[in-house]
């Protein structure tokens, strides 16, 4: 696509932008551009890379791909989407207060709470189901707001259009964590927020195969600062794993596609088991922000969560299935199964567990792109354990 003022849809986003041949061979697929320096003319001239850590053209081209998926002007890739979180904070200063999600990614609480908060920056957690508690928190100091939605593993939305109109009239950036829904099915910047991070280890990526992240963004001032840290700090993303994620991308809309169906049917199946008590899932009409989710995104994507009712029960459930695979992360090919009360939420206190609704009975599902019935098949004998 030589033209990138060329109106496209998605997946031929997805296939073309940032992907122009190599200039030097015509290859097609960005040669993954393994090299520390480039060789200069003379001083001060040269094609527009000097170092690695400041530019490389197969983490450039990723991220101007990532940059047309989430209709951003700028993009960057990260080492991690917990480097592409953490880039993001040091817009801030001493002394800037953020209001955050209180059900927000682990890791993104233990960098805000065991790391940044040392250097001075406050946080409050808040639930930003309901936007006036947002309104609420707001303080002088207040300078971000940072929301996932939907959360892990409970499956709770923010109203993104809802949350920018408080944003907004006070110059409050609105950082939005897209990693559950991929921009396929859920893109913030339309919506009002001024900044999207992903780790693009989960289904951007989407093979359980690389560790990344990146940060879109439209407004000029911060992306000069971002790609400032960029270099200043050096969390860059190899090429290795740029081209990975490239890759990954060219097939989004097709897997997203396959992981809401198969997320909707094992959601419904489910919701219908005598041994399942509860099920998370926005595309459930029985999920309390059912209408939130159709209005906000479009599809549901295959993130879920069951309640079995006690540890016992989990454990039963975990340790029978044959085709989920036991283990933390998600939205790769291949369904993950997980216990978040003792995985990726051990480090919550109990009572908050508690109040937020991770439960000891409760099973995560990251349901992937098998056939379907396989899946159902498989999940049947392992809550027929329970019985
Ligand atoms: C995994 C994850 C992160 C952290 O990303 P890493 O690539 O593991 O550093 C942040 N947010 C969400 C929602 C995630 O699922």
């Amino acid at each position: 696509m030589k033209d990138k003022t060329l109106p496209a849809k998605f997946s031929t986003l997805a296939i073309h932008a940032g992907q122009d041949p190599d200039p030097t061979t015509g290859a097609v697929s960005i040669p993954i551009y393994q090299t520390s320096t480039y060789a200069q003319e003379g001083i001060g001239k040269h094609k527009g890379f000097e170092y690695a850590r400041t530019q490389n053209p197969t983490r450039l081209a990723l991220e101007k791909n990532l940059a047309a998926l989430e209709n951003g002007k700028t993009g960057f890739a990260f080492a991690s989407g917990m480097a592409a979180i953490n880039a993001v904070m040091t817009l801030l200063q001493t002394g800037d207060h953020v209001i955050v999600s209180d059900n927000t990614y682990g890791g993104t609480f233990r960098l805000f709470d065991k790391v940044l908060k040392k250097f001075g920056l406050e946080f409050s957690y808040v639930d930003t189901r309901e936007p006036q508690n947002v309104e609420d928190a707001v303080r002088p100091e207040t300078r971000m707001v940072f929301v996932e939605t939907p959360t892990n593993p409970v499956m709770s939305l923010t109203d993104l259009r809802a949350v920018a109109a408080i944003t907004k009239p006070r110059g409050l950036r609105l950082v939005v964590d897209n990693t559950f829904m991929s921009p396929y099915f859920q893109r913030p910047l339309e919506l009002g927020a001024d900044i999207v991070v992903h780790s693009t280890t989960k289904y951007l990526n989407g093979h359980s195969d690389s560790v990344g992240g990146a940060v879109l963004l439209n407004d000029e001032a911060d992306a000069r600062q971002l790609a400032f840290i960029q270099n200043a700090a050096g969390a860059i993303l190899s090429p290795m794993d740029s081209w990975l994620v490239m890759r990954g991308t060219k097939t989004l809309a097709v897997r997203m596609r396959q992981h809401d169906d198969n997320g909707r049917q094992v959601a419904q199946f489910l919701a219908e088991h005598p041994q399942v008590k509860k099920v998370y899932y926005p595309g459930l009409k029985s999920h309390p922000q059912h209408e939130l989710a159709r209005r906000q995104m479009s599809g549901f994507g295959g993130m879920l969560a069951l309640e079995t009712g006690s540890l016992e029960n989990a454990g039963r459930v975990l340790e029978a299935v044959k085709l989920c695979t036991l283990g933390e992360s998600l939205g790769g090919v291949e369904t993950l199964i997980s216990h978040p009360a003792t995985m990726t939420h051990a480090s919550v206190p109990a009572s908050e567990r508690t109040r937020l609704g991770i439960t000891d009975g409760l099973v995560r599902l990251s349901v992937g792109i098998e056939d379907v019935e396989d899946l159902i098949a498989d999940l049947d004998q392992a809550l027929n354990k329970i019985a």
